[in-house]
């Protein structure tokens, strides 16, 4: 998609600004936060400045909150890339994915065959993990099915013809399918957007998406999402095959015993 460059663009400069922004808010944020504890210490409990120094207090404890997030999201200086396979990664998150979304979620991983492998930060496969989980759970809100899948696919010419920004080669695909509540054509649109989102005030930043955007473009990826309102979604990623997978499996592909005669 032409939008993929744009959202690229806008990633960056987002990325940037929050950058700079949350560093120098947090220090002013941690001046306000210990004067205020200061201040509190010294009124009486029964007088009514002592609440509104309380309300300020929680404000600023909630504006630290956003700042780390920022900063979370605009972190991407020590990225560290390993070659790894996924399904691997993602047996090491089950237990911590499980945790994140509840009981009332049945989360079912279902590993695919000879996915090759990937180059990538682990942390940052964690952090595509947690958020697409996240935001799964989010969109089921009760009981319902979370389905991890991997696997592989070969993008040919005619797939990138159609599909603008993807480009022809080997791709592992990591997929997370949920049972929620799907989402209309507008939702989709702005979906990786940075600070968009239709979760209710305090508990959606909008940047859960633009994060997990921001990691697949860092690594030379795409994304699809499927998704009707009323019949959950689907989250595709691509990651490139790492050269020495693709070797391997050119070396596999002539074997004698899989020649006839
Ligand atoms: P946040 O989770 O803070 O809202 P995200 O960037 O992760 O930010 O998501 C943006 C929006 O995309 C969500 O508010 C929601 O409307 C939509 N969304 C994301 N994932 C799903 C999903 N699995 N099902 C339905 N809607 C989704």
């Amino acid at each position: 998609l032409q939008q993929q460059v744009i959202q690229a663009q806008k990633m960056e400069s987002v990325g940037r600004l929050a950058g700079g922004v949350a560093h120098d808010f947090n220090n002013i944020l941690s001046v306000i936060i210990g004067f205020t504890e200061l201040a509190l210490g010294k009124i009486d409990k029964r007088d009514q400045l002592h609440d509104y120094l309380g309300e300020v207090l929680s404000a600023a404890q909630r504006s630290t909150t956003i700042t780390r997030q920022l900063l979370a999201f605009a972190r991407r200086q020590t990225i560290a890339p390993k070659v790894l396979d996924l399904n691997n990664s993602i047996e090491g998150m089950l237990k911590m994915l499980r945790r994140l979304i509840g009981e009332d979620i049945n989360l079912i991983s279902q590993p695919g065959a000879s996915i090759g492998l990937v180059k990538i930060d682990p942390s940052q496969v964690d952090q595509l993990l947690a958020n697409l989980c996240i935001n799964a759970r989010d969109a089921i809100g009760g009981v319902g099915r979370v389905i991890i899948e991997t696997g592989h696919v070969y993008l040919d010419e005619d797939y990138c013809a159609t599909h603008t920004g993807f480009v022809p080669g080997d791709y592992t695909t990591l997929t997370v399918t949920d049972s929620g509540s799907g989402m209309d054509q507008e939702t989709m649109q702005h979906l990786f957007e940075p600070f968009f989102t239709t979760k209710a005030e305090g508990k959606g930043t909008g940047l859960g998406l633009a994060t997990v955007f921001g990691i697949v473009k860092q690594n030379s990826g795409f994304i699809n999402v499927y998704s009707e309102l009323g019949k959950g979604a689907t989250f595709r990623i691509y990651l490139p095959k790492h050269a020495e997978t693709v070797d391997l499996v050119e070396i596999k592909e002539p074997r004698p015993a899989d020649a006839r005669g």
